[in-house]
């Protein structure tokens, strides 16, 4: 766990609405976010938004000067992938994320939003990935959001819809296709949640819940996330040997509902499957002619989600995340548990459920090539409610920039911080956020280039990064290395506003 000292940040937060003051960061190096060179120059914060980027500014009366020199400044990471809808609302400091320089998290991936659902009887997995069923008790997206902002997190929250969680409210029967009329209350959900903010849908058909619907069913719904101005993110039905017919399944989804598509956390799973990003790598540039399309990716050869006997191949490494009935397991890889047992794999993970783990399903060469691909956006995939998570949850932005860039240079700085911020912000309509530029929300980060780096690890999963030196959300400081400011201004960010 992490030794930081806890400086009590309720205590320590500031009412809502409160001004921080005007900030000078002087010196440093401005990455922009846009992929263009960087430059050095002073950075303004005024009432929340980027006043002013210069050569050498003058000093507002009042504002506090912070040299910066030899630091990089660009604006803070865009979490586009994220399973933080219950996080924000009880543990609004969101450690994990604040201390890697993460400003904004996207909620409601992989089909699962805890908006918006009222369960009549405890949710099916993996919607307890969210936490459990308590926390499911928003059946509109605006009291979510309002949810948010009474919480008041130390980031900014996005929210898609999930269509598991439209399922799981109004289909009676999960094994089947929705009905015409289970259909249309579905549209009706999402409209009213889109009317409400919501900056898209997504689907994950890849689980029980979800599995039965088909394109036509996805794409009606896609088709509302569209005309509300949304995206369509998706965790695809089969990423191992099914994965291109699975990639197409969404392209033609996206096609037909004329909306942006986003490929979830893309990747090659299993080890008959690996080095075949070369080949959904090519269709996603031949369909990208055609359709707007972009894809998330997480720097780790791990994937993470719930305890599945379908995924025990008695091959890969699995690492037991929690457990209900053996939480003392949570940390422990599954052939050793099986091993004490005497049992095989595929009985301990029937005998831990519920439960999650990792599993070492990837390839490296296939995830240097995702993350090298120019639509690639980073998304950490986390799971905050796992005892012992994936390190993906602490690590995943400090990663890209020191192991990817810095070490393996997979790319240039400029290149791994848009993929975190400009083309983040692009793909997912926030607007006025992801670029360092005069009138934007003055979300940043101020980082060295030089020591930046991950430190949560499979077997310590739950450290703090390195190199991340300050942080300001809405142009409040809310993160400094060494010790937690305290201090939480992120909002619910609606559609468009
Ligand atoms: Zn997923």
């Amino acid at each position: 766990m992490t030794d930081v000292t806890d400086l009590n940040d309720k205590k320590r937060a500031h009412p809502p609405g409160a001004d921080a003051g005007a900030v000078m960061l002087r010196g440093g190096s401005v990455v922009d976010g846009s992929g263009a060179p960087a430059y050095v120059a002073d950075v303004l914060i005024e009432h929340g938004r980027i006043a002013a980027i210069g050569p050498v500014l003058a000093v507002p009366a009042g504002a506090h000067v912070l040299d910066v020199g030899g630091l990089a400044v660009c604006p803070g990471f865009i979490d586009v992938h994220t399973h933080d809808d219950n996080i924000v609302l009880l543990a609004p400091e969101m450690r994990p994320k604040i201390s890697q320089g993460v400003t904004t998290v996207v909620v409601g991936n992989c089909g699962i939003s805890l908006a918006p659902l009222l369960p009549a009887a405890p949710v099916p997995p993996p919607l307890n990935l969210l936490g459990g069923s308590d926390g499911f008790r928003y059946g509109e997206l605006a009291a979510y959001a309002d949810a948010v902002d009474a919480a008041r997190p130390a980031v900014n929250v996005a929210a898609l819809v999930g269509h598991t969680s439209l399922r799981v409210a109004h289909v009676a029967d999960l094994l089947r296709k929705a009905t015409p009329a289970e259909l249309a209350a579905m549209e009706r959900s999402l409209a009213l949640a889109m009317a409400q903010g919501a900056i898209g849908m997504s689907s994950g058909v890849f689980y029980g819940p979800a599995a039965a619907a088909d394109i036509d069913e996805v794409a009606a719904l896609a088709s509302v996330a569209a005309a509300g101005g949304g995206v369509y993110a998706t965790h695809i039905r089969d990423e191992f040997s099914a994965i291109l017919a699975s990639m197409r399944e969404a392209m033609d989804v996206a096609q037909s509902a004329r909306v942006p598509l986003i490929l979830s956390h893309h990747k090659c799973a299993g080890p008959h499957n690996w080095g075949r990003t070369t080949e959904t790598l090519a269709l996603i540039d031949h369909a990208a002619r055609d359709q707007p399309i972009g894809l998330d990716v997480y720097p780790y050869v791990a994937g993470s989600t719930v305890l599945r006997a379908d995924l025990v191949d008695g091959v890969i490494e699995i690492l037991v995340t929690w457990s209900e009935p053996y939480p003392e397991l949570a940390g422990r890889s599954l052939a050793t548990i099986a091993a004490d047992w005497r049992c095989s794999q595929q009985e301990a993970c029937e005998r831990l459920q519920p439960g999650g783990a990792c599993y070492f399903q990837m390839d490296e060469d296939d995830v240097q090539r995702v993350l090298r691909h120019p639509r690639s956006m980073i998304g950490s995939d986390g799971l905050p409610h796992d005892r012992h998570p994936h390190p993906r949850l602490w690590g995943t932005f400090p990663r890209v920039l020191g192991r990817y860039c810095r070490e393996l240079k997979l790319f240039g700085l400029e290149t791994a911080v848009h993929k975190m911020t400009g083309m983040s912000a692009e793909r997912f309509g926030l607007r006025a956020r992801g670029l360092v530029r005069v009138g934007y929300h003055a979300d940043l980060v101020v980082f060295d280039p030089a020591t930046v780096a991950d430190r949560a690890t499979f077997a310590a999963p739950s450290e703090i990064s390195a190199g991340i030196e300050h942080v300001y959300v809405n142009g409040v400081p809310s993160y400094r290395a060494g010790g937690w400011q305290g201090r939480r201004s992120g909002r619910f960010l609606r559609h468009g506003g």
